[in-house]
């Protein structure tokens, strides 16, 4: 497996760690069979900032997995074993409607104009059906359309791009707001960009992280803001966590920004809390 992994025609030797991986691997895909009836799996929160008003227009829904088994899983390494098993289509659906819901919840305590973005995987935007899968939620729990972000990453763009486009146009016809996630880690190309009807670009963290100190860093992203504007999109930020990287950002026009520096995410109580602690201005 891990020759294959590593490409075509290769070999790998064995080694023990090969096997606790395997097993690892084996008993967390058992464990997350499970997950969801055992109600494990919960949803956290990241407010989106908009840098030019300094206000809280939205959050990022995160899965997370707490595991009677295991404790606490991080996404890096369940969301792929779900897309691996499947299981990410029900755990998927199942966040989309959650984190819907949720935003329903507070715009009726007040919070009028927050929306949500959620994170859809290359699978579940493979599925025919999505366009009718996002429409069922956004009727079932109220949500308007224009409060969806639907996040997807720049890699599953890149095969059958006939499709993804029809997919796209499909689920923008719903109303609701496309954004390309972790953009400049895939290997999508321009002419692709210009064809996708996205609202968003979101720069990767990993050119934020060593931008005070990595010149080529800090130009890529100033090289994503400009891009993105000149194309009539929006950008956010993510993963900024000292004022270096948020004044940096601002400074070259950047729209929006999520991260630890504004607040790490959070459960829904946490962040009602949070929100509560705001001045009315902060909060759009
Ligand atoms: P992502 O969609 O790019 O989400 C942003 C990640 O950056 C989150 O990691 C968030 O906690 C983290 N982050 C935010 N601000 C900072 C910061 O200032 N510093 C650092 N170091 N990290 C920051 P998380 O929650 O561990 O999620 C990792 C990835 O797992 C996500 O990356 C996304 O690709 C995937 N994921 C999470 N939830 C879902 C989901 O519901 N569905 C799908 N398909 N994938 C999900
Ligand atoms: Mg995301
Ligand atoms: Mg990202």
């Amino acid at each position: 497996y891990y020759a294959k992994d590593s490409g075509r025609n290769n070999y790998r030797a064995y080694e023990p760690e090969m096997n606790r991986r395997v097993i690892n691997h084996m008993l967390m895909d058992t464990a997350l069979r499970d997950a969801m009836k055992n109600k494990e799996i919960y949803l956290v929160y990241q407010p989106l900032i908009d840098l030019k008003k300094s206000k809280v227009v939205g959050f990022e829904a995160l899965m997370r997995w707490h595991s009677k088994v295991l404790g606490q899983v991080s996404p890096v390494d369940f969301i792929p074993l779900a897309e691996e098993n499947g299981l990410i289509l029900e755990m998927g659906e199942w966040a989309l409607e959650e984190a819907c819901a949720q935003i329903v919840k507070w715009q009726k305590k007040g919070l009028k104009n927050l929306s949500v973005a959620v994170n859809i995987s290359g699978r579940q935007f493979r599925q025919t059906n999505l366009p009718d899968i996002v429409g069922r939620v956004l009727k079932k729990t109220g949500l308007q359309p224009k409060f969806l972000e639907l996040e997807l990453t720049e890699s599953l763009l890149v095969d059958d791009v006939e499709n993804v486009v029809d997919m796209m146009y499909a689920l923008k016809d719903m109303g609701t707001r496309l954004v390309i996630d972790d953009f400049g880690t895939g290997y999508s190309s321009l002419s692709y960009l210009k064809q996708f009807p996205v609202d968003k670009l979101k720069i990767d963290r990993s050119f934020i992280t060593e931008m005070a100190s990595d010149q080529n860093d800090a130009a890529i992203a100033r090289a994503i803001i400009n891009l993105g504007h000149s194309l009539n999109l929006e950008v956010l930020a993510e993963g900024i966590e000292n004022e270096f990287q948020r004044d940096f950002i601002t400074l070259h026009g950047c729209d929006f920004a999520q991260g630890y520096l504004f607040k790490i995410p959070d459960t829904p109580d946490n962040i009602f809390e949070f929100l509560k602690g705001l001045p009315q201005s902060k909060i759009n």
